[in-house]
């Protein structure tokens, strides 16, 4: 992985995770979340939709664009990066799931589109045409979710985790899970991948008043772990990305000892497509 570094010791503000309403519960024109960012003072903004699939059963998703509708995404997030340039720097991402049987394509498709960085979000088990929505899952899948985030981050293709806590979107914390979040926590620390901090689930947990995820025994973990963290506004909206919460999820890192970054690693994604291709030929 080669780090793409400012070599400034003060934080860019950069947010790598950007929806757009293609996914169908997202709000806002794609120049207004850049118009947005602006008035909000960031130095970067990464659109990160959730990623189309070339589902083989067929399956029309509920919660994505299809894959059809790629073509409009790039090229409006392109054409907003030329527009904009010199002001802000736009990033042409995706959000995308670890789905076993549809990884090669994934990264034919990111190579072949010139995705500039994956992110993981682990929010389905093999594929959300059959498995389940790890956000809500009983306690005794939570090892399949750890299980799964270890096994989608080996593919080497993800730049990093976001929300990495997903099942305490439903469940409660218990110290059971511990040794799982450890687990991740180590992974990421050994790797260099850093661990978002989500910033729509703590404007979740304000709203309900129920700490879900970000959670503060992860964040323990993390920090004792020596993680990197990076903080992903996961908007939905325009008004998700104001720089007051930017702000607050700052200072709640700050308490955890973890190292904050702005910064994503970027995975050269022709370089271990052959290193992939090399070690299936051995
Ligand atoms: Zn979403
Ligand atoms: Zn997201």
């Amino acid at each position: 992985m080669e780090e793409t570094h400012t070599g400034k010791a003060a934080l860019i503000q950069a947010n790598y995770h950007t929806h757009t309403r293609r996914c169908l519960h997202a709000g806002g024109t794609d120049e207004e979340y850049v118009q947005e960012a602006l008035r909000q003072g960031y130095d970067v903004l990464g659109f990160s939709d959730h990623c189309p699939w070339p589902y083989e059963s067929g399956y029309i998703p509920r919660m994505r664009m299809r894959l059809e509708q790629f073509a409009g995404y790039r090229e409006s997030v392109l054409a907003l990066r030329d527009a904009y340039r010199g002001r802000i720097e736009i990033l042409l991402g995706l959000e995308a799931e670890y789905f076993p049987r549809y990884m090669d394509w994934l990264l034919d498709f990111a190579i072949r589109e010139g995705i500039d960085y994956l992110i993981f979000g682990n929010h389905y088990h093999e594929s959300d045409e059959t498995g389940q929505y790890f956000g809500k899952i009983a306690r005794d899948q939570f090892d399949v979710y750890v299980r799964t985030v270890l096994d989608g981050l080996e593919t080497g293709m993800f730049s990093y985790l976001a929300h990495p806590e997903l099942p305490l979107r439903s469940l409660d914390w218990d110290e059971g899970m511990r040794p799982g979040f450890e687990a991740i926590c180590q992974y990421c620390a050994a790797h260099d991948i850093p661990l978002e901090y989500n910033v729509l689930g703590l404007q979740l947990a304000r709203r309900t008043g129920r700490e879900g995820y970000p959670h503060h025994h992860f964040w323990e973990i993390a920090g004792s772990c020596g993680c990197r963290a990076i903080i992903g506004m996961d908007a939905h909206h325009p008004r998700d990305l104001r720089v007051s919460l930017y702000r607050q999820a700052k200072k709640n890192l700050e308490t955890f000892g973890v190292k904050l970054t702005d910064r994503i690693p970027r995975v050269d994604f022709v370089r271990l497509r052959e290193l992939k291709q090399k070690e299936k030929s051995e």
